[in-house]
């Protein structure tokens, strides 16, 4: 093998996927919980949705509203039932699966997650003190120690920042139209 050869092997793309509504319907799922338990109660529809935290929208409805979220998302079992957003998992295997690309899940450590037990996972309060080529988030601001992640900050888009307009950022727009493909293989082009 010349050293070229040699070394254009060792360049792997490591890509870094957010877990609760990249791959997780946290969004969806709570809605449709909240609904059953709270039937009387107002909601927010998904379409209306424009916070990063629920908490942001709903817990100036009434009084008794901050609780009542938190009550359907610290329940038992909300983690672990979620439903994957739609064509995620099928996307996420065929991209680890992809010659030269390393496939994490990189989730903040708030809750015990066992939805994805197969993966590579990391769990960082901190993401940009993780290293990776990209990050597969829904959230627009993601700051923290490191101002200059090594990370290029791909937005999933989602019900709570689909009318943000952001700048110098790539979006996906869902798992299921095959563009996350030509994403990382760009991506892998310019490593
Ligand atoms: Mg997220």
């Amino acid at each position: 093998m010349s050293k070229k050869i040699g070394l254009m092997a060792e360049k792997r793309l490591r890509v870094l996927v957010d877990m609760d509504q990249v791959i997780a319907d946290f969004e969806g799922y709570f809605l449709s919980q909240f609904r059953s338990k709270y039937p009387n109660d107002p909601f927010v529809p998904l379409e209306e949705r424009n916070t990063f935290y629920l908490g942001d929208q709903y817990d100036g409805m009434s009084d008794d509203m901050h609780d009542k979220v938190r009550s359907i998302y610290h329940a038992e079992g909300f983690f672990r039932d979620l439903p994957e957003i739609e064509g995620a998992l099928d996307a996420l295997k065929e991209m680890s699966e992809m010659k030269g690309v390393d496939v994490f899940i990189c989730s903040s450590p708030l809750f015990d997650y066992t939805y994805s037990p197969k993966e590579k996972i990391i769990l960082a309060r901190d993401k940009t003190l993780v290293n990776g080529h990209i990050l597969i988030d829904d959230r627009v601001d993601i700051k923290g120690a490191c101002t200059d992640p090594t990370w290029q900050h791909v937005l999933f888009t989602a019900c709570h920042n689909k009318n943000i307009k952001v700048k110098g950022k790539k979006r996906l727009e869902n798992w299921t139209d095959g563009s996350w493909k030509t994403l990382i293989e760009d991506f892998q082009k310019r490593l």
